[in-house]
């Protein structure tokens, strides 16, 4: 039975002990004040880590559930909306506008750079009669392993005023992010990415003029009529039974993510990202993301050339068990991933590359054993020095 599992899935992620029996308690009304005080302060530790005063509401559903939601609570048919892509789950927003009649103008940018808020800006300057009314985007492009300039972008819109949209869900808690201080309408996470929770509740958070949106909406809805629950949120409950396991997960991780600290907890991911990046790097494999853009939360890692990306993660994950993810999309034949949010320690990472190295050298490339993982090392030294 092998001790530790060595598990770089960009989500779901690793659970901690405490969470899964915070998951495992008694069940308990979802109409109960003792479940009314847990959902609670769920709400408002979220907040914290959101870094907003905004309405917070919990749907019980994965987060493309929230971004669904999102599209049918602020967008209406024949509405226009920007769809900024550089990625897999870019394209999933366009997706869900298309499927809700919503006129999505789908501005990509190359896969494994971020989006560019200059762009933003032309076009929405262009648009003198305002007919964009949202502005849709990742924090975190999953597929590419690239962080977006999100600040920047909700400033590109100057006088504009389509509200922006971001998908945080594996950005959220790994990437730094404050909803108020930059002027962000709508931003979704979800469970199963840094927050170590299993997968199934999602997050949104709604500004005050998201919400004046959001009250002159004709899309059908009902299960996620955003406004009602708000509704229930004033109430401390949800309109339908909420995954009340669940609640108490992320209840409990959320104490644990406060007492390491937000500040603490975003310097760690990048410092687990600079450690998978000066390993791969020394045994002579490149990141698809260029160094100013590369996410805290995943690498994206080009296979050497004539070595099949699935091949690689296949080794890894049922001979040395160190799952790690294949390529998505268009990069699915070259790239593959390594995850390294949420509930992980950095001497994962040393494991991690030791287990690529010996996937690499049974798959042919030339290395020398320990060149990555000895990188890293030393970077853990240098990092642990008293
Ligand atoms: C994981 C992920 C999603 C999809 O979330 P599900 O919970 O699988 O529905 C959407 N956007 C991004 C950026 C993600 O990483």
């Amino acid at each position: 039975m092998a001790a530790t599992q060595y598990f770089f899935s960009p989500g779901p992620t690793k659970v901690p002990h405490r969470v899964a029996c915070a998951e495992s308690r008694a069940m308990v009304s979802h109409r109960s004040s003792d479940f009314m005080d847990v959902f609670e302060e769920m709400t408002r530790d979220l907040q914290e880590v959101f870094q907003t005063q905004h309405d917070l509401l919990t749907l019980t559903c994965s987060g493309t559930g929230a971004m669904d939601a999102t599209v049918a609570n602020f967008l209406n048919p024949g509405d226009k909306a920007l769809v900024l892509s550089s990625g897999n789950f870019g394209s999933r927003f366009r997706d869900i506008c298309q499927s809700y009649g919503v006129d999505a103008e789908y501005m990509e940018f190359p896969w494994g750079e971020a989006v560019d808020p200059e762009a933003v800006r032309r076009c929405l300057a262009q648009d003198e009669e305002h007919k964009i009314k949202a502005v849709l985007m990742q924090h975190n492009e999953t597929s590419t392993g690239v962080f977006n300039p999100v600040e920047a972008v909700s400033r590109a819109r100057g006088a504009h005023p389509a509200i922006l949209i971001v998908d945080s869900i594996s950005g959220m808690a790994a990437v730094p992010l404050k909803t108020d201080e930059w002027n962000l309408d709508v931003v979704i996470a979800a469970s199963q990415k840094a927050f170590m929770t299993p997968p199934g509740l999602s997050f949104i958070s709604v500004s005050p003029k998201a919400w004046e949106v959001q009250a002159a909406s004709t899309q059908p809805k009902y299960y996620f009529d955003l406004a009602n629950a708000r509704k229930y949120l004033a109430k401390r409950q949800t309109p339908a039974t909420p995954a009340v396991s669940l609640i108490y997960a992320m209840g409990e991780a959320l104490k644990m993510l406060k007492e390491t600290g937000l500040e603490q907890v975003l310097a760690d991911h990048a410092f687990r990202r600079d450690l998978l990046r000066a390993g791969i790097q020394a045994m002579g494999l490149e990141p698809l993301a260029k160094e100013d853009c590369a996410s805290p939360a995943i690498t994206a890692i080009y296979a050497p050339p004539g070595i099949e990306p699935g091949r690689i993660t296949k080794l890894m994950s049922r001979k040395y068990q160190a799952a790690a993810a294949g390529g998505m999309g268009r990069l699915k034949d070259t790239t593959f991933r390594m995850g390294h949010l949420g509930y992980m320690a950095d001497l994962d990472i040393v494991g991690g590359l030791a287990a690529l190295e010996m996937a690499l050298l049974e798959c042919g490339h030339k290395l020398e054993l320990g060149a990555g993982a000895g990188a890293a090392q030393k970077l853990m030294m240098e990092r642990y020095r008293d």
